[in-house]
């Protein structure tokens, strides 16, 4: 099956897909994370990519289409996977409902409903280390040792598109390109779960997913 994680940026698809990936036994795939690696590497993808990510816009569907195909074909995939930040506009949304009838998957989607303000506040505070990927809060979760990832010790950032001008610009794309998809994916007949998940911590929500997922299989 694939899990679509769906929501604003700062909805917590990354942290809840993370816990997913470990209950689940199947990976989690961050088109986010990806590009930031091909961005890191100073690879072709990655020169084509950083401008774009650094301004809060989006990168071409064909470049995306790409590296999901790419991903999606290797063995770990066979038989599901969760996606966190993908689909992210209606042409992705269909080249994802071609995939997954070729690969003979079922789907469901969790869509993370936030407040504006509470993704603003958690966004500011949100680093990652760059080596694992492990995502901190440094008020809801932050790290054992200051500043430093638990898993590898390495320095913790912030991303550079969570400057404000950034985050604004990042939120009305999704408002834009990313939200109307979802009336796309009733009209396909995808099933949608609909989780208010503003005050929840990151396990408490995370149960709540993990039964309906439970109670949907
Ligand atoms: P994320 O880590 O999911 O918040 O993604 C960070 C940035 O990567 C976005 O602001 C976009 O610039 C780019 N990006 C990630 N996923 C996609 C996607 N599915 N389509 C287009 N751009 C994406």
């Amino acid at each position: 099956m694939a899990v679509i994680l769906f929501g604003a940026p700062g909805s917590g698809k990354g942290t809840q897909a993370r816990l997913l990936e470990q209950w689940a036994g199947i990976p989690q795939i961050s088109t986010g994370d990806i590009l930031r690696q091909h961005v890191a590497a100073r690879d072709e993808i990655g020169v084509q990519v950083a401008r774009i990510m650094d301004s809060g816009l989006l990168a071409p569907d064909e470049l995306i289409h790409t590296v999901i195909r790419e991903r999606v074909g290797q063995p770990d995939c066979a038989a599901g996977f969760i996606l966190d930040g993908f689909p992210r506009t209606l042409a992705q949304a269909c080249f994802l409902a071609g995939l997954l009838k070729e690969k003979h998957l079922g789907e469901v989607v969790i869509h993370l409903v936030v407040d504006y303000n509470v993704i603003i506040a958690r966004l500011a505070a949100r680093r990652q280390c760059p080596r694992c990927g492990a995502l901190y809060n440094l008020i809801s979760n932050p790290p054992q040792t200051d500043a430093l990832c638990d898993r590898d010790g390495s320095a913790l950032v912030a991303r550079d598109d969570d400057r404000e001008e950034v985050i604004r610009r990042r939120m009305r794309e999704y408002e834009n390109e990313t939200k109307p998809i979802l009336e796309y994916f009733r009209a396909a007949g995808f099933r949608i779960f609909d989780l208010e998940a503003s005050h929840d911590a990151p396990e408490a929500l995370f149960e709540r997913i993990r039964r309906l997922i439970e109670a949907d299989v």
